[in-house]
């Protein structure tokens, strides 16, 4: 039999889930605690993305958070960028670009994001699980207490970590909170008591349920049956992409060797299914690439700390793509994977060159509908116009229009004559037009508004002035 029928890697989904049994049961994981050079990695990368997921919203720009989805307010702030229903072509163009990307960076490089950086696999792995194993112990011990009495030891074990946990929940659900409402209004939530902001207390007591159900019951099952992302693996991955793999060629056949056998004759795989213990989706690698392995590395440290033991070269359960493994070369970047990145930086770039020159000062002029124009004194016709500002800077902007190409053209706004835009805010205003008669040969004549602050021109508006049409003396 060829090592290929041996291990049936083609067939590398499975049709049962391991966390379930044949009677639908939930199967629970008590995963071997991980330790080792990719586990340490991981920790630095956790510290790394909780400072900063923890420590972002109390960062301000000109008063404002550097993030802000405020999907009530339609307000949303990215890095210090206030973006308006107006930059809609922006965040459109952003979200096709992040499909994209997540497209292109998953058929290259796998679950790479579900490993390191998804906020799921790092509060359950890195957080939740970690105090588990200081309070509970690894393992066995996890499993000896679950099966013990109601004893003195366990009430006090199991109490304090569901303590811990909801605490870290209450955590988890105000920051998830300040970047939609913001630090402040989060402040103004906390420091009042809950009857004062009733909606406010009942969203986070209800984030705080869902985050302390989601890391205490459902867990792995988020990224095995919730996460979309992790369903749609069975159509990114290929043959090229990258993932923590077996290396079957070097593994099989498995097992020990028994009297009699020969080296030359077994595999490097001991079968002594550290790798599977280490899982916490509870699967074996060694079945091959499945919808279940979130690549958290876990077991490629178990077995390269076999493989230290038994005095093989580490790496039998590593990063690597299908291609590379069958092919027998350790190269996992290629041509195509170079062409990926190349289309993803210009992706990135493209939206990043229209974030940072967008104009930061927009505006909408509109005739006011059923006017057509005013006669006024000293041959001079007015128009009269609706106008929106929308100021997307972090601080207040004083402007003033003029009309482009017309010198006796001049604008009276109704009401106050200061133009004084608020950072970050939308101004309405209703203002005339008046021009020379002269001047008009048209119906309708194309004006240019320019609004300027501080001397520069910020925009030039287009829009439509109507007159009569002087005759012209022959
Ligand atoms: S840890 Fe390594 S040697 Fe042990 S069963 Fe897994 S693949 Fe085989
Ligand atoms: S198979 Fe390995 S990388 Fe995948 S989830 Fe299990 S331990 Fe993590």
């Amino acid at each position: 039999m060829s090592i290929e029928n041996l291990y049936q890697f083609d067939e590398e989904y499975r049709d049962t889930i391991a966390t379930v049994d044949e009677k639908g049961k939930r199967i629970w994981v008590y995963p071997k605690k991980p330790s080792g050079k990719f586990h340490n990695r991981r920790i630095i990368v956790t510290i790394v993305l909780l400072t900063i997921m923890f420590g972002l919203p109390f960062i301000k720009v000109g008063g404002d958070p550097l993030i802000l989805i405020d999907v009530f307010e339609r307000k949303f702030i990215f890095l210090g960028i206030h973006l308006w229903p107006q930059d809609f072509h922006i965040v459109a163009l952003s979200m096709i670009s992040m499909v994209v990307f997540v497209v292109l960076f998953t058929v290259v490089f796998g679950r790479v994001w579900c490993g390191w950086a998804c906020p799921q696999t790092i509060f359950l792995e890195m957080v939740f699980r970690k105090i588990e194993y200081w309070i509970e112990g690894d393992t066995t011990k996890q499993r000896k207490l679950d099966k013990a009495p109601w004893n003195r030891e366990k009430i006090f074990k199991k109490g304090s970590k569901h303590i811990i946990f909801i605490v870290i929940s209450l955590l988890i659900s105000h920051t998830f909170l300040s970047y939609i409402i913001g630090i402040d209004k989060l402040k103004a939530i906390v420091s009042q008591p809950p009857g004062e902001n009733m909606v406010g207390f009942i969203s986070l007591m209800a984030f705080t349920a869902v985050f302390y159900i989601v890391f205490t019951v459902l867990r792995e099952q988020i990224c095995i049956a919730v996460c979309p992302y992790g369903r749609l693996q069975g159509v990114f991955l290929g043959n090229s992409s990258i993932a923590v793999m077996y290396d079957w060629l070097r593994g099989e056949p498995r097992g020990r060797l028994k009297k009699g056998e020969k080296q030359e004759e077994k595999g490097d795989c001991i079968e002594c299914k550290m790798c599977v213990y280490a899982c916490p989706t509870g699967i074996d690698i060694r079945n091959g690439t499945q919808l279940e392995c979130v690549n958290c590395t876990a077991c490629i440290d178990a077995c390269d700390q076999v493989m230290d033991k038994i005095k093989k070269p580490r790496g039998l359960i590593r990063y690597a793509s299908y291609k590379s493994i069958k092919e027998g070369q350790d190269k996992i970047i290629s041509t195509r994977v170079i062409g990926y990145i190349i289309v993803l930086t210009l992706l990135i770039s493209v939206v990043a060159f229209m974030l940072f020159t967008r104009a930061d000062i927009e505006a909408t002029i509109l005739k006011v509908p059923g006017q057509l124009y005013q006669e006024q004194p000293n041959e001079r016709i007015s128009n009269l116009y609706n106008i929106q500002f929308i100021n997307k800077t972090a601080h207040d902007v004083k402007l003033e229009m003029k009309i482009k190409d017309y010198k006796d053209a001049t604008i009276k706004r109704v009401g106050e004559e200061t133009l004084i835009i608020e950072a970050g805010s939308r101004l309405d205003g209703v203002f005339f037009i008046e021009m020379a008669r002269k001047d008009i040969n048209a119906m309708k004549t194309t004006l240019e508004v320019q609004l300027i602050t501080d001397g520069e021109v910020v925009e030039d508006i287009k829009t439509n002035f109507v007159g009569p049409v002087t005759r012209r003396k022959k």
